[in-house]
């Protein structure tokens, strides 16, 4: 039997960052993981998508560059697919060679392989068994494929296959108007694709505020990308060659939408299935393993961090909640607040967010005041061609910064600075009394400060 202070199961970001945390801090380490070192985040999540925002980016720019003066000589371009893939790969390989060096810190164990519960407190791998006091589940969690008829045909895929296209297809039609699913249309529009999206909702990004989710879809719809909004997917077909129909139902109308690829993002499942749960008291749902403040499950000594708890699906999220586990177990009390977690979605324009949305104060009733900054007023923004973009900043009673919600250019950047206010309980009042550089799009946030 294998002996360690701690057992963590996954080495995505709550799994690798936990590790290291837990090491520094001089306990004995088990690391395990069955896939790739890094999780979803490195080798199918934030890192490549991001990749390939980049690459968006740059065609856009092309696109626009008469505007700027640049002349090409020969406007018309491709994106190579093969290249853009091989530069992600490389990416991706770099970062994961930095993790695998991470976990051959003293102190820790990087065991390839997949880990299965035999009891509370023993896991096995390879053959071999594990225990521990302390266990931290960090499995994460995969895409969820809508139960329709025709969501096993080829060419219907999820975010991980759309990551390694060979070519870029001339059309797309995306199940789900979330996160993913808005970055995908954002980042293949710029690359010259038909994008069609199909939502069951009246609105995308139904977690953020609704005034920033429609100003969004607009700008996107203005980009090309088409929306099929209140419309419920019934099945999709094949057709002939290799087109693919997605049927749906819009105010009880039918209709469709023809692609050569579908993507299915209609969200995540957290990765319980395989954990061997059966053989523990470990307690879960449907939407993942149920864990107290300290990240504890009901079982003493048991965590589970990340996307297999459920509460924020966010890479970063699982990092602190990981380091919260650890706190706990090695007694330290810390300030980490989880109420403030900044988020971002890396579309064309850009929205971040942090704490309050103004739907969610008046759904909780509460006295505040939302103020609306617009980049249109700033000088950066004019300067960077980036006048499209809306900050609103909710405030309680005494000025207190409850929450922001934005879309535009450096909007995570921005979403990021009021998560700091924030964290110091800061009013509007002082955050007027901060020295912003100039020029910047910060001093749009600064601005706010002196809004009636
Ligand atoms: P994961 O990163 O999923 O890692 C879990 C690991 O556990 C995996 O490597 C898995 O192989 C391993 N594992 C599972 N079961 C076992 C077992 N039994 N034994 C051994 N190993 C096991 N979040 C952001 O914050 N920003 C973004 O920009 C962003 N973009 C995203 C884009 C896409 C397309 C997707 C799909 C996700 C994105 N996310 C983003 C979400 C982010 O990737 C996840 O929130 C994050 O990866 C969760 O981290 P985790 O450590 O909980 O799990």
């Amino acid at each position: 039997m294998n002996k360690f202070d701690i057992l963590i199961i996954g080495s995505g970001p709550g799994g690798y960052r936990t590790a290291e945390h837990a090491a520094r801090k001089g306990l004995t380490v088990a690391v395990f993981e069955k896939d790739q070192p890094g999780g979803t985040c490195l080798n199918s999540g934030c890192i490549p998508t991001k990749t390939l925002c980049k690459h968006a980016e740059v065609a856009d720019t092309v696109r626009e560059a008469a505007q700027y003066g640049v002349k090409l000589e020969n406007a018309a371009f491709d994106i190579d697919m093969q290249a853009v893939v091989a530069r992600k790969e490389e990416v991706t390989e770099k970062l994961r060679q930095g993790i695998e060096q991470l976990m051959a810190m003293p102190g820790i164990t990087f065991v390839r392989g997949e880990a299965r519960f035999t009891a509370n407190k023993t896991v096995v791998c390879n053959g071999e068994e594990y225990t521990a006091d302390n266990i931290i589940i960090a499995s994460g969690s995969s895409a969820k494929v809508l139960p329709v008829e025709g969501a096993q045909l080829n060419g219907v895929i999820t975010s991980t296959e759309l990551l390694c296209l060979d070519h870029v297809p001339h059309s797309l039609c995306i199940i789900g108007a979330g996160v993913i699913g808005m970055e995908f249309a954002s980042i293949y529009r710029s690359f010259g694709c038909e994008v069609t999206v199909v939502e069951f909702l009246k609105e995308c990004l139904p977690a953020l505020d609704s005034d920033i989710a429609k100003r969004l879809r607009k700008q996107l719809e203005q980009r090309g990308v088409q929306f099929a909004l209140q419309s419920g997917v019934t099945k999709i077909e094949q057709l002939e060659g290799n087109a693919l129909r997605v049927h749906y139902q819009k105010k009880g109308k039918d209709a469709f939408a023809d692609a050569e690829l579908v993507l299915m993002a209609t969200g995540r499942a957290a990765n319980v299935g395989s954990l061997g749960l059966e053989n523990t008291e470990i307690a879960y749902t449907k939407a993942g393993i149920t864990v107290d403040e300290n990240m504890q499950t009901n079982v003493p000594g048991v965590y589970a961090i990340g996307d297999v708890n459920g509460k924020q699906m966010l890479a970063h999220a699982a990092t602190f909640q990981g380091f919260r586990a650890v706190n706990h177990i090695v007694g330290h009390a810390d300030r980490i607040l989880f109420n403030i977690v900044p988020a971002a979605i890396f579309t064309h324009p850009e929205v971040g967010s942090v704490g309050l949305s103004e739907d969610q104060c008046k759904e909780q009733g509460m006295a505040y005041k939302c103020r609306k900054g617009y980049y249109r007023s700033n000088g950066k923004a004019h300067a960077g061609n980036a006048t499209e973009g809306m900050i609103k900043l909710m405030t309680d009673e005494n000025g207190r910064i409850l929450g922001c919600h934005l879309y535009g250019e450096n909007a995570a950047f921005i979403a990021q600075e009021v998560a700091v206010l924030m964290n110091f309980g800061a009013t509007l009042s002082q955050l007027g009394e901060i020295v912003h550089t100039h020029p910047t799009l910060s001093e749009i946030l600064q601005d706010m400060a002196f809004m009636p």
